[in-house]
């Protein structure tokens, strides 16, 4: 179960402490975008969005989008946004497209992070890949079809996390 685990875990993409990131090496932040930057019904970032990129960004941390949906709504979201690459049909959580962010940006594993609302995705196949995992709750309680799937197993896997003293709602910082 520790490969679920993740290695930092907010509320929400707003209470991400960048000099944490920053303390722990990271020099590339790879971002989901369904549920982890906007709700699946909005197809455009918002303000509070662009500027926490710009933020990243300033502190000297490189931003991309890892995304597993289509390159057509991928594409649309992060045009306004200042990010270096948008990785879409990532298919999350195989580890492929992460070592290949890592690879395109010439950082070690390490140095390279990502950011998702979902355990079964994001948080795994960060793990799997050997990046560094950051847990956000989800934006939205409206998910897809699939996704509301993939809840309910995710429930389960909370439940387990207890056992390595991880508590869902017990944010860190
Ligand atoms: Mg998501």
């Amino acid at each position: 179960m520790a490969i679920f685990k993740p290695d930092y875990y907010v509320s929400s993409y707003r209470s991400v402490d960048i000099d944490r990131l920053k303390r722990a090496g990271i020099r590339l932040l790879l971002c989901d975008i369904d549920n982890t930057l906007m709700a699946y019904n909005e197809k455009l970032p918002s303000a509070e969005v662009i500027q926490f990129i710009d933020r990243v960004q300033r502190a000297g941390i490189e931003t991309a989008i890892c995304s597993n949906t289509t390159k057509k709504r991928a594409s649309r979201f992060a045009r306004d946004l200042h990010v270096s690459q948008v990785y879409y049909l990532s298919c999350k959580p195989m580890p492929f497209k992460f070592w290949k962010a890592m690879r395109d940006h010439g950082y070690k594993k390490k140095e390279v992070a990502i950011l998702g609302d979902q355990l079964f995705t994001d948080i795994l196949g960060g793990n799997l890949a050997g990046i560094y995992t950051i847990l956000t709750e989800p934006i939205s309680v409206v998910d897809r079809s699939t996704t509301k799937f993939t809840r309910k197993f995710e429930a389960i896997v909370f439940k387990n996390l207890e056992k390595k003293g991880f508590h869902k709602g017990e944010y860190d910082g």
